[in-house]
């Protein structure tokens, strides 16, 4: 019976280094416990649930989604005739699974029979359900959608809705995109009405659903006709039913797990979350936030498996007469995937811990629970200050950690070669599900284009400074310290630059400047993590070394100032093809 939590030292070292009693202390609110069978008995009994919980996620995903995985990517689900969707029967068993064992309620509070873990171990669970199928993370991380109810609708609709997450297994469905409303969900036309009883409706077509035919679908509509952009979406909530019927389902590259769906609203009923107006500018703001960090987690699950298949092949595949993991080529590969997912796994937890701080704070201040005037201005400008290092680092994950994925499965075909190409191996299709994490909750651009912003305006720099002053007993960590000072300079002096530049400039270079800045930030994590450990020690010096030179790279080309693939695309890009 393998375990994918308990298997897994790289968890278990990460993990054991973040401050979870931190978390615990505040996550544990008594207030929202309602009548719950199980509550811990102080912050460090919740610490240890956060561990019994993994475990149980580790075996599932060990144990049930892995071995259901290839039959499911095969076969996948089925369209009906009357517009609902049947799952296939291997994915109704995970659920059941997950059912059985709590976990529909990962985040939720315990008055709505939750198990309140705090962000950063839903994070971890979520790497764990990936690393055993990719595409039924997206059923089991849109529990999301219960968190943006939780958080933003009235408390009647939050007893109607939450508690059939937690409690009855519901799934549920974000319904955003629309064919001519992609990345930009400014332009959502799906139109929302209200009868003379108030009740609203929902009229329109949404495509590129995950689950679409879930339970609970909470959908951005617009909700003012007459105002055009942003600010004329509302958000709402629907349960499945016959006015809202899925008209067609994807055939995908991958994660076929995950069933895509085109629906058509057809004055279906729906209730209003939050205020109107909102929808997008708030509320989707921060599910999609929750999201990107699951795709970031999705990311590192996917990409962990594969590292693993690499290694484990490399060491027992033989050519010219020894094992291929000998050939210096094939064992740079294997380490730099090893610590790519590292790495990357770095920059999701700690991302995750300062959401879960920001959380925290933030409802301890709308609950009222400060003790004093003092302490409520202490948490207001802590909040804000953790907002803003949450903004930058959640768009750096997800961009990371989804295109380190799509490195790492890439190369893990490369190490079993003929045999990575064919379906003997789970090597391909870890390729294929990994590809769409640089595109959905916002492709890789968009990422950048939200990252670059805390580049530019000097909350990058502010938040290493943390990191800059720490002073390291081993003089290789210090010394690896001074070369990533010497790359946030240079990187703080390229936004500086880019932005004095034409419009355009700064978009152009950003993805050379986030490179640079994710690059400073996860090595100071891995600096903190050598401190404490000899083989992180290597870690460190290998990630930070290796990547020192391409990041600097990067860099000059941003300063050269070559605006040509925007100045001169007509003549570079050649003429659009046309057909005779
Ligand atoms: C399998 C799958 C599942 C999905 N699940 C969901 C779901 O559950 N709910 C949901 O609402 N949506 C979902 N989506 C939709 C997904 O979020 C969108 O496909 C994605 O946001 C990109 O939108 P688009 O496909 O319209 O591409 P476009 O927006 O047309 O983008 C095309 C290209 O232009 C680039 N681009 C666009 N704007 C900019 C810009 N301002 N700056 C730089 N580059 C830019 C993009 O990066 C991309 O390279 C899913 C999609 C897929 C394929």
């Amino acid at each position: 019976m393998g375990n994918f939590f308990l298997d897994n030292e790289d968890i278990q070292f990460q993990l054991g280094n973040l401050d979870l009693l931190k978390i615990a202390k505040q996550q544990e609110d008594r207030s929202r416990n309602g009548n719950a069978d199980y509550v811990p008995d102080s912050p460090a009994d919740a610490v240890d649930n956060y561990y019994k919980v993994l475990e149980i996620v580790g075996d599932i995903a060990a144990n049930t989604l892995e071995p259901n995985a290839e039959a499911v990517d095969a076969e996948g689900h089925t369209l009906n005739d009357d517009g609902t969707v049947t799952l296939h029967p291997l994915v109704e068993e995970n659920l059941k699974r997950c059912r059985q064992a709590n976990l529909m309620g990962f985040t939720l509070p315990r008055e709505f029979g939750g198990l309140n873990n705090p962000t950063t171990i839903y994070s971890v669970a979520n790497e764990l359900i990936s690393r055993g199928d990719c595409s039924f993370m997206n059923i089991f991380g849109l529990q999301g959608n219960a968190e943006t109810i939780n958080a933003f609708a009235s408390e009647e609709i939050r007893q109607k809705y939450v508690c059939d997450f937690a409690i009855g297994g519901a799934t549920g469905a974000m319904a955003l995109t629309e064919p001519d409303a992609g990345s930009d969900l400014q332009a959502v036309r799906l139109r929302a009405w209200q009868d003379e009883n108030g009740q609203w409706y929902l009229n329109g077509v949404k495509r590129f659903i995950t689950n679409g035919c879930g339970e609970i679908l909470v959908t951005l509509a617009r909700s003012e006709p007459d105002v055009a952009d942003g600010r004329g979406l509302s958000v709402f909530v629907s349960r499945r039913c016959e006015q809202i019927r899925v008209r067609h389902l994807e055939e995908k590259l991958g994660i076929h797990g995950s069933p895509t769906c085109e629906l058509v609203f057809n004055d279906a009923p729906a209730e209003l979350i939050g205020e109107r107006q909102r929808g997008l500018i708030t509320y989707v703001m921060a599910l999609m936030n929750g999201a990107r960090l699951g795709i970031a987690s999705q990311s590192v699950g996917v990409a962990e498996a594969a590292y693993r298949l690499a290694r484990t092949y490399a060491a027992s595949r033989c050519q010219f007469g020894v094992a291929i993991e000998q050939m210096p080529a094939v064992a740079e590969m294997v380490v730099d995937m090893q610590i790519a997912v590292e790495s990357a796994r770095a920059l999701m937890y700690q991302t995750a811990f300062i959401c879960d701080q920001e959380n925290n704070n933030l409802r301890i201040l709308e609950g009222g629970q400060c003790v004093d005037k003092a302490e409520e201005k202490e948490r207001k400008s802590t909040a804000r200050a953790l907002k803003r290092v949450a903004g930058m680092l959640t768009p750096m994950g997800k961009y990371f950690c989804s295109e380190m994925a799509n490195r790492v499965t890439y190369d893990c075909i490369q190490v079993l070669g003929g045999s990575g190409f064919i379906k003997d191996y789970p090597a391909e299709r870890y390729y294929r599900d990994a590809r769409i994490t640089t595109i959905y909750e916002g492709t890789s651009q968009l990422q950048v284009l939200a990252a670059i912003r805390s580049v530019s305006s000097g909350i990058f720099a502010s938040y290493v400074e943390q990191y800059e002053s720490k002073t390291f007993d081993a003089a290789l960590l210090d010394d690896l310290k001074t070369k990533l000072i010497g790359l946030r300079e240079k990187t703080v002096e390229a936004a500086t630059f880019a932005k004095s530049q034409a419009s355009g400039y700064l978009d152009l270079s950003g993805r050379r400047i986030v490179d640079a800045a994710i690059h400073v930030i996860i090595g100071h994590y891995l600096l903190e993590q050598g401190a404490v450990n000899e083989r992180k020690k290597r870690v460190a010096r290998r990630f930070i070394e290796k990547g020192l030179p391409t990041a600097l790279a990067g860099l000059e080309i941003v300063l050269s100032a070559d605006a040509s693939a925007i100045q001169e695309y007509e003549l570079l890009a050649g003429p659009v093809p046309t057909v005779e």
